[in-house]
């Protein structure tokens, strides 16, 4: 904590003047144990909010009160924002389940109706940032023992808010940390209360899953109790699912894999897009097997259908348009590498591939490298020379014309001026035309372009 000197030293100091309890409490204490401190800092009090407000006045650089109906009060102090929330003791209204926010007398009212003992871990901060450690609850045994456990019975903690539920999916995926026993029944019992949080929130939760070090065991825990069949019931499904190849018995097993391998191919920061692309690319499969009950399955079909689902569920769990529509974009491509026998494909098709994925190319190309891994390891190793291959495919011909951003030889202005047209619909056809000549052909002459668009312009009228 001494990284915090700066922070905690004042503020010590500030509210022991004014006769009030300061803690570093919740995710600060655990994380700060952990040795990953966060830059962001809570803290807990039994000052009232607008007394807290006065305090913070004269100190902090900026502070605001998005949350005051909680009771916390937020500040930034040398570019750190910290959050001081006054001592709570929830009640949850008995219809509506919403929390009604109640203050509390003591820290360890405020520490039992935190989610997990890991949590509910608190250091006095006396004046000048002289810290104490309190830990009613035992949340440094569970810390050392990685284990996630509520203050109270699981029961009546995730009937309290049945998001915690998730966020102990969300732990084991950024701690690696196991749930006791006894969470874990109840999760398994108690897995449809989850349909009472809103969708932001679960969301919310979701990302800091999937972008965990441990995503996969995350995944996996958010599967086995059933939460998951609630809020993402595509993967789950994936589960016993036979593949065309009959090469993984489980496409859920796979996409963990997939999953894993892609984390494994990032470099440096999470990677959101490429982790749900992966997690969710074979999303069509089981879809697609029943709507063929022959077998045999387009890999065109499963991409459209694979790609529509992506969009479906995304949208309802309220992703960003731009995050859908990559994610999306991911889950449709992934697959036309396979019909990319050696050198087999145009430059046409190059071409086509690096333009369908723009900006996702780097992502495109470590979402298929993570799913070229089958439990064949010669088939495993062919299909990477194979797209060691296509990759060589790309870089030969980005050398030749400016691969990243096709564009048609000729530019609106040009179109009108030769065409004689005004602007209009009919530009945008001529330019559409022009962009896939160019796509099939290659960058062509000005008059080259010229004598195409003037033929198709003729066959047109
Ligand atoms: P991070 O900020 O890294 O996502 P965190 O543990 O700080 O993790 P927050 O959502 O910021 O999580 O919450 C701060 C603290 O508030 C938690 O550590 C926990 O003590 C408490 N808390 C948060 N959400 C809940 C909840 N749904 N039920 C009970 N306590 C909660
Ligand atoms: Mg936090």
């Amino acid at each position: 904590l001494r990284a915090h000197d700066d922070i905690l030293g004042p503020l010590g100091s500030l509210f022991a003047a004014a006769g009030h309890e300061l803690y570093l409490v919740g995710g600060s204490v655990r994380d700060a144990l952990l040795g990953r401190l966060s830059s962001d800092l809570d803290f807990t009090t039994n000052a009232l909010p607008e007394h807290v407000q006065a305090l913070l006045a004269g100190w902090a650089d900026h502070q605001w009160d998005t949350g005051i109906d909680f009771g916390t009060v937020s500040a930034v102090k040398h570019g750190r924002q910290i959050e001081i929330t006054t001592f709570r003791s929830d009640k949850y209204d008995r219809v509506s389940r919403n929390p009604i926010v109640q203050y509390g007398s003591t820290l360890e009212d405020d520490l039992v109706r935190r989610d997990f003992t890991l949590n509910a871990m608190a250091v006095r901060i006396g004046p000048d940032g002289a810290g104490e450690f309190v830990d009613p609850l035992g949340g440094l045994d569970a810390l050392l023992e990685g284990v996630l456990d509520t203050p109270t019975t699981p029961e009546a903690s995730f009937d309290d808010d049945p998001l915690r539920m998730l966020r102990a999916a969300r732990f084991v995926a950024q701690l690696g940390f196991t749930m006791l026993p006894r969470v874990r029944a109840a999760i398994e019992n108690m897995a449809e209360q989850i349909d009472r949080i809103t969708v932001e929130r679960v969301t919310a939760e979701l990302d800091k899953l999937i972008l965990g070090e441990f995503a996969v065991d995350g995944i996996d825990a958010l599967c086995e109790t059933g939460i998951a069949a609630r809020i993402l019931p595509e993967v789950p499904a994936m589960t016993l699912e036979i593949d065309e190849h009959h090469q993984h018995k489980d496409v859920y097993q796979h996409s963990l894999t997939v999953l894993q391998q892609a984390i494994d191919l990032e470099d440096g920061d999470p990677d959101l897009v490429l982790r749900w692309a992966a997690l969710l690319h074979d999303i069509g499969k089981p879809d697609t097997k029943r709507n063929e009950p022959g077998g045999g399955v387009s890999f065109h079909h499963h991409e459209v259908v694979g790609a529509k689902m992506v969009r479906r569920r995304l949208r309802a769990l309220k992703f960003p348009k731009k995050l859908t529509d990559d994610i999306a974009q991911l889950v449709f491509l992934h697959l036309r590498f396979h019909g990319y026998g050696k050198g087999q494909w145009t430059d046409s098709a190059v071409r086509r591939y690096v333009t369908d994925a723009g900006d996702l190319l780097p992502r495109l190309h470590k979402l298929v490298r993570a799913d070229c891994t089958t439990r064949n390891k010669r088939r495993a190793a062919s299909l990477q020379a194979t797209y060691d291959d296509l990759e060589r495919r790309i870089a030969a011909l980005a050398e030749q014309e400016d691969l990243a951003r096709v564009r048609p030889d000729l530019d609106g202005n040009a179109i009108m001026e030769l065409l004689g047209i005004p602007a209009g619909p009919q530009v945008g056809e001529a330019w559409k035309f022009l962009k896939e000549l160019r796509l099939d052909r290659g960058p062509l002459s000005r008059e080259d372009a010229e004598k195409e668009l003037l033929a198709w312009w003729a066959a047109k009228s």
